[in-house]
C-alpha cells in the first residue's frame, strides 16, 4: 500500500534519512517508533511531497511513485498526512477546520457532506462542539479535530505524526482506541510515536528509526520484548 525503498533526504549537509525502507500493506496499523529527532517527521513531509527525497523512491497503492509529486495530488491519491503539533487554525470553528481536509474534493459537495457526518459520528464531542473556536477545546478535542480534518481528506492511508505528544494518559488511550477503529473500518495507518507501549498495543508491525535509520522492525511482541525497546521506549 505504502512503501519506502531506500529513501535520503538531507537538510544542508545534514542526512535527516538515511536509506530508509519500510513498507505497510493494505489495512495494517504500522507504529515507527523512535526518539526525537530521529526522522520520523521527516518520512512523513517526504512522503507527503512537503520534502524532495535526494534518492529512492516512494510508491503508493499499486505502484504509483510519490517523489516528485506535488503535496495535493498526493493528497487526492490517498495518501493524508495528520501531522505532529496538530496545526489547527485556533480562531476558526470546528467546522472549518474539518472542512479544510476535503480541499481537494471541493467539488464533490454531497461526498463531503456524507464524510463530515461519518466524522462527526467517529469523534460525537466534535458534533456538540462544531462551532466554537477550534482553539477553545482541550487537548486532546484538538487532537481529535486534527485527525478528523485529516479523515475528511479520504485517506486510503493515514500518516499520523505522534498524536499522544502532550496529552494525559487517559486522553492518549481515547485517542487510541479512535485510531485502532479507524483501521478497523479498512484504513492502512502507519503512526509514528514516542509512545512505544500504547502504540505497540494496538500495531500490527513496528519499526524503530534511530538517526535516521530503520534499525529494528518486527511484530509488536517481539519488540514489546525487545530488551533495548523496553530500555529506550518503555522504560522498564
Ligand atoms: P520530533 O519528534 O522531535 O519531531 P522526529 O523523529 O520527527 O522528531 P525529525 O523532525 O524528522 O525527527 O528530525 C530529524 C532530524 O532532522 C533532527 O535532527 C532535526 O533537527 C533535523 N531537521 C528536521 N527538520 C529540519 C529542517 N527543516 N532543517 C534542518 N534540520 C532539520
Amino acid at each position: 500500500m505504502l512503501s519506502f525503498d531506500k529513501v535520503q533526504l538531507s537538510y544542508g549537509s545534514f542526512r535527516a534519512l538515511d536509506d530508509v525502507t519500510l513498507h505497510a500493506k493494505p489495512g495494517e496499523l504500522v507504529v515507527l517508533l523512535g526518539a526525537n529527532g530521529a526522522g520520523k517527521s521527516s518520512m512523513f513531509l517526504t512522503a507527503s511531497g512537503l520534502h524532495r527525497a535526494a534518492s529512492g523512491s516512494i510508491r503508493f497503492g499499486g505502484n504509483t511513485e510519490l517523489v516528485g509529486m506535488k503535496p495535493s495530488q498526493i493528497v487526492a491519491q490517498g495518501l493524508v498526512q495528520c501531522p505532529e503539533g496538530r496545526k489547527l487554525f485556533p480562531q476558526m470553528s470546528v467546522l472549518k477546520n474539518l472542512m479544510l481536509g476535503a480541499y481537494v474534493h471541493r467539488s464533490d459537495k454531497v461526498g463531503n457532506r456524507q464524510r463530515l457526518d461519518e466524522v462527526l459520528a467517529l469523534f460525537p464531542i466534535l458534533a456538540v462542539k462544531q462551532n466554537d473556536p477550534a482553539g477553545s477545546l482541550s487537548g486532546g478535542q484538538q487532537q481529535m479535530v486534527a485527525i478528523g480534518r485529516a479523515m475528511m481528506g479520504r485517506p486510503k492511508v493515514l500518516l499520523l505524526d505522534e498524536p499522544s505528544l502532550g496529552l494525559a494518559p487517559l486522553v492518549v488511550k481515547q485517542v487510541f482506541e479512535v485510531i485502532q477503529r479507524i483501521n478497523r473500518a479498512g484504513t492502512t495507518v502507519l503512526l509514528a510515536e514516542q509512545n512505544a507501549f500504547a502504540a505497540l498495543k494496538i500495531a500490527h508491525r513496528a519499526y524503530v528509526m534511530e538517526r535516521g535509520r530503520i534499525v529494528l522492525e518486527g511484530d509488536c511482541d517481539s519488540l514489546m520484548n525487545n530488551e533495548a525497546v523496553r530500555r529506550a521506549y518503555i522504560g522498564s
